[in-house]
């Protein structure tokens, strides 16, 4: 067997027979794919106009094409900077693997290696090269790249460029440096995410001339969402949502080191393929997990999340969180590690309320009171999301200041229509009121104390006890309160303002004028939750699945790269249901260009053949 397959593949890339000269046959020859998804093109023809671009796509969006593709139809080099070398080193041998040459310079290889990545730039073989941040504060460094053609810069994760963001990085400030050094060669900016205020830096800090801003909806389509109180059940919880997933990768995230020990072991003696993975073990252990993962040996990551950034692992199936994340950015940013290759996959959050105040002593106890603040609400925005009762896709959309419609079917909240729910209008209206009546210049936890008659001193310096809300809502606890005025916000009924007095929208005053009525899930007013049951959708293999993924495994391994590199998930869906027979119909596959199909594709139409003929 092993033998047979090792005469079929060629472990250096044949140059490409006649190089294709537009964007659509290189997309086609090269990459394998048959049409852009949304944006590329704009991107890539922004690019080969040697426009300026930033460019917001979210995880699996495909931003590498982007890039990757226009320098091929140039005539220099493209310089890559990138903020992780694992990060850099897969993209770099997944390039190789398409018969593109490029290279990376980092402070990892020895003296040979970099002398001949500086070689091969110099002699104009390469067509990218990716270098650390840190690099670029380097003169002589910078003085060097002056020396070659470069085409235009690409700052991937440009996010970490910004102290608003939840990543920002010191040398990425240097990048700044970059347009003065380089006047006439474009920049373009990548990253996933971005809040109004990130982008600002992004485009500010950049230098950006005149550049064209893509922004794709903040959506994962492919991802289903879930988010359910951990209770004291969340094990078997857990375990029930693994056995769906099994035999698929997946990383499961845990608040501390000792966490991540306790319940990998635990899931080991289930007898899951799973193995920790914090900041605490040593970077030769952190590398071998890392490896065992990426060659479907490890089935599952039980991580800190200090695993993920560099992780550029396609066929990830599930990441489920064991409690609340600390922000937004980085929870979209972690579960969007799931089903990169956009084949359905699924995200689950475990929260408690006391995650919210453990993180929050953290936060507290030190820094800059500025900082402090801004961390402060970001989790709070955090546990918001977590107890709302609309779409997940839509309220991780606004918080990105972007609107987008309910998903219909990849959320929990979309798909619980039968949850029981408790109609508010009357309550929603006196607190609106209360609201309207104290000259919307309070937050919720004031507004909450004039309905239940506090006779508190601000309440009566302010003069509110005269009111006609003072008091009226007596029956009901400042904490129910405080969970209405939550429905409110959530809904859009009230905003708070960067102080956090609430204000009406039109919506608030339709409300209250009686024109809406208001709902909201009974569980939320009374502390005793229901039990929810996972509706998330799951993938359904295509027969035959198993065995192109076990002859993936096998050449995967014989010619030591991970897996997802040989072909990934959706080509390997593609092939066991299309089942091709003939080189054409092969290169017709998602993801199968001329080079791959010259490394892999005969043995795979043989086992394509093989099914075919005994089926
Ligand atoms: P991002 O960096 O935005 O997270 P990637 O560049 O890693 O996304 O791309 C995600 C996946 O989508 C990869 O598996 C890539 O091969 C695939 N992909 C990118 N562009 C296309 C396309 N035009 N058609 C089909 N698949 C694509
Ligand atoms: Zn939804």
């Amino acid at each position: 067997m092993k033998q047979r397959y090792n005469a079929t593949i060629k472990t250096k890339g044949p140059p490409l027979p006649h190089p294709p000269r537009d964007k659509y046959s290189v997309l086609k020859h090269t990459f394998g794919f048959s049409g852009f998804r949304p944006l590329q093109e704009e991107a890539v023809d922004a690019i080969l106009s040697r426009r300026d671009l930033a460019m917001l796509l979210p995880t699996g969006g495909g931003k590498s094409l982007c890039y990757q593709l226009p320098t091929l139809l140039m005539d220099g080099i493209t310089v890559v900077v990138s903020p992780l070398i694992a990060l850099m080193h897969d993209q770099v041998l997944a390039l190789k693997e398409l018969g593109i040459e490029a290279e990376m310079i980092s402070s990892t290889q020895d003296r040979q290696e970099q002398q001949e990545a500086f070689a091969k730039a110099k002699n104009k073989i390469l067509k990218l090269l990716y270098v650390a941040p840190e690099r670029l504060a380097n003169g002589s460094f910078l003085a060097w790249l002056g020396t070659l053609d470069i085409n235009f810069f690409v700052i991937d994760e440009a996010h970490c460029i910004s102290e608003w963001g939840h990543e920002f990085r010191d040398d990425y400030r240097r990048l700044g440096e970059l347009r003065s050094a380089f006047p006439h060669t474009p920049i373009a900016a990548f990253t996933a995410t971005a809040t109004p205020k990130v982008r600002e830096d992004i485009l500010s800090q950049l230098g950006l001339r005149d550049p064209l801003i893509l922004r794709a909806p903040v959506l994962r389509k492919n991802i289903s969402i879930t988010v359910r109180e951990r209770d004291g059940g969340w094990r078997t919880d857990l375990m029930n949502i693994l056995k769906k997933h099994e035999g698929e990768s997946g990383i499961v995230y845990a608040f501390s080191r000792r966490q991540t020990e306790e319940l990998a072991e635990f899931l080991s003696k289930k007898g899951l393929k799973c193995s920790a993975y914090h900041a605490g073990m040593s970077s030769e252990q952190r590398r071998s997990v890392h490896q065992s993962f990426l060659n479907d040996e490890t089935q599952i990551i039980v991580a800190t999340v200090a695993f993920g950034m560099g992780i550029d692992k396609g066929d990830i199936r599930f990441v489920i969180h064991t409690s609340l994340p600390k922000t937004i950015e980085n929870y979209y940013q972690e579960i969007g590690r799931a089903g990169r290759d956009g084949i359905d996959s699924e995200a689950v959050l475990f929260y408690s309320g006391s995650d919210f105040f453990t993180k929050k002593r953290l936060i507290d106890e030190g820094g800059d009171p500025q900082y402090r603040e801004m961390t402060l609400s970001k989790l709070r925005a955090a546990m918001d999301y977590a107890t709302s009762e609309e779409c997940r896709h839509k309220t991780i959309a606004a918080y990105f200041s972007d609107t987008i419609t309910p998903c219909g079917d990849k959320c929990d909240n979309c798909l619980d229509t039968q949850g029981s729910k408790k109609e508010i209008t009357t309550p929603a209206r006196m607190f609106l009121s209360a609201v309207y009546k104290t000259g919307e210049r309070f937050g919720a936890t004031y507004i909450g104390e004039v309905l239940c008659g506090e006779e508190k001193e601000k309440i009566l310096s302010n003069g509110h006890e005269r009111l006609s809300v003072f008091g009226i809502g007596k029956e009901m606890s400042k904490s129910v309160w405080g969970t209405i005025a939550k429905r409110l916000v959530e809904l859009g009924a009230l905003e708070p303002d960067e102080y956090k007095a609430l204000h009406l929208t039109p919506l608030g005053a339709e409300i209250l004028r009686g024109k809406q009525s208001v709902h909201i899930r009974e569980e939320r007013l009374s502390p005793k939750k229901a039990e929810k049951k996972s509706k998330a959708p799951h993938p359904n293999a295509p027969a035959h699945y198993e065995e192109f993924r076990a002859l993936r495994a096998t050449i995967a391994r014989e010619n030591g790269v991970p897996a997802y590199i040989v072909f990934g998930d959706k080509t390997l869906y593609e092939l066991a249901e299309r089942l091709p027979q003939t080189r054409e119909e092969m290169l017709n596959v998602s993801g199968i260009g001329e080079v791959k199909y010259e490394r892999y594709g005969e043995v795979f139409l043989e086992l394509s053949r093989n099914i075919k003929g005994n089926g």
